[in-house]
């Protein structure tokens, strides 16, 4: 099925606005075995708009993105119904239910913009707008179905789901199933060798690999037409190779994961982070129901904060520095000592740009877990980068360092 996208907006060209709306698009469509073929992006202007549609014209499916609000920018319906030679009517029950919509502050906008807002192109079917004014249209025309949405994510997104899908699905035959796996604390070129070794010749399975936070995601494809036991086979092949790096569904954070084996083993983990800032804190706190297992973090970014909060003497840090595995340690002491959890997880480093020595130049990172007694990992890093991903990485490695030792544990 060829399915293309048209996403209309100044903003979208000029880096205003980043195109979320085509990242859920593709990945919606991709759940349901359907891919897209093309993207455009067009700005706010007729002309460009036409040359978008005219190179879409014989696909099976297009979906046109922004521009149906009431402003003089707004120029996609009336482009689409101008190509599609479709006189614009105003619709009374599209006025109403924007009417309905807006409630008392239908008063307040002009009259011309809710007459604008109601034009509907000749034969189109309307899609109601629950979160929003411009209603969505779908129009037929040959083999093709137009299909406008609106541009705001909060808005497309449930009428995207509620309204568009059941009228494409049943229209809709999949080309090929896939899995997506999420390995976490390996990185990516081991990870493909691993998965390629792995599988070795996969008779048909296509693979993909990309980064996201940190961790790594394989998708698997193959074409429906392929035994559905070949990707099942697969799946299971890589489950074994990777051990506890591979992240089991429904968890697709390492944070997520980590977050479900506390919780089962009724354990609790605080931080104390340097170079992190709470990020950490941040990711563990992304994971719905983590007040279960987190109580909370400190984060000691002075030498002055460390020594007061978590009690690290003077002398070490003076001896060693802020940045040492023996800093580290203590603050890892003083943590698990002071704030009673089962866990603790520490960081310091040099995320730069300055702060840097020939011994300890930027990217320069320690990362600590530890049990209450019973057992401790302290580690330095070397990253390559700018500050951003350095204090993304020292997070990530942090959460993963203690998901390896917790998992090495039961073993
Ligand atoms: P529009 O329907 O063109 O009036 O879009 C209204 C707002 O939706 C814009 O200001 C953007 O903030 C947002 N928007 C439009 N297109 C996209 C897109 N492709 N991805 C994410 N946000 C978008
Ligand atoms: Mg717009």
């Amino acid at each position: 099925m060829d399915i293309r996208v048209i996403c209309v907006g100044d903003e979208l060209l000029t880096g205003d606005t980043v195109n979320t709306n085509l990242a859920f698009i593709g990945d919606r469509l991709a759940q349901l075995g359907l891919s897209l073929q093309s993207e455009i992006c067009v700005p706010d202007d007729e002309c460009c708009i036409i040359d978008a549609l005219d190179f879409c014209a014989y696909a099976d499916v297009v979906i046109i993105v922004g521009g149906l609000g009431p402003t003089v920018d707004d120029l996609t319906r009336p482009t689409v119904a101008k190509f599609l030679d479709r006189p614009l009517r105003l619709d009374p029950t599209v006025r109403d239910n924007i009417r309905a919509y807006l409630g008392a502050r239908a008063a307040t906008l002009p009259s011309d913009a809710l007459d604008i807002q109601s034009q509907v192109p000749d034969g189109a079917q309307v899609m109601p707008n629950r979160n929003g004014t411009a209603p969505g249209l779908i129009l037929r025309r040959g083999n093709t179905l137009w299909v406008l949405l609106p541009g705001p994510p909060r808005e497309l997104i449930p009428m995207f789901n509620q309204e568009f899908l059941p009228v494409i699905l049943p229209l809709a035959r999949a080309d090929w199933e896939a899995v997506t796996l999420h390995i976490c604390g390996m990185p990516e070129s081991a990870v493909e060798k691993l998965v390629r070794s792995t599988l070795g010749d996969a008779n048909g399975i296509h693979l993909a690999f990309c980064i996201k936070n940190d961790n790594i995601m394989v998708r698997l494809s193959q074409l429906c037409s392929c035994r559905h036991e070949n990707l099942e086979q697969a799946v299971k092949a890589l489950r074994n190779a990777f051990g506890y790096h591979l992240i089991p569904p429904p968890h697709q954070t390492a944070a997520e994961y980590l977050g479900a084996i506390l919780a089962e083993r009724g354990l609790t983990v605080a931080t104390a982070e340097s170079c992190t800032g709470g990020g950490i804190a941040a990711a563990l706190t992304d994971v719905p129901g983590a007040s279960a297992w987190f109580p909370g973090a400190l984060v000691t970014y002075a030498n002055e904060w460390k020594t007061q909060l978590l009690g690290v003497p003077k002398q070490t840090m003076d001896t060693h520095g802020a940045v040492s595995e023996q800093t580290v340690h203590a603050m890892l002491d003083g943590l698990l000592s002071t704030y009673h959890t089962d866990l603790g997880i520490a960081t310091s480093g040099i995320a730069g740009p300055s702060g840097g020595t020939p011994a300890k130049p930027v990217g320069t990172v320690v990362v600590g877990v530890a049990a209450n007694k019973a057992w401790r990992e302290v580690k330095t890093f070397h990253f390559n980068g700018l500050r951003d991903s350095i204090r993304a990485r020292t997070a990530s490695t942090a959460i993963n360092l203690l998901l390896a030792n917790l998992l090495n544990q039961q073993e």
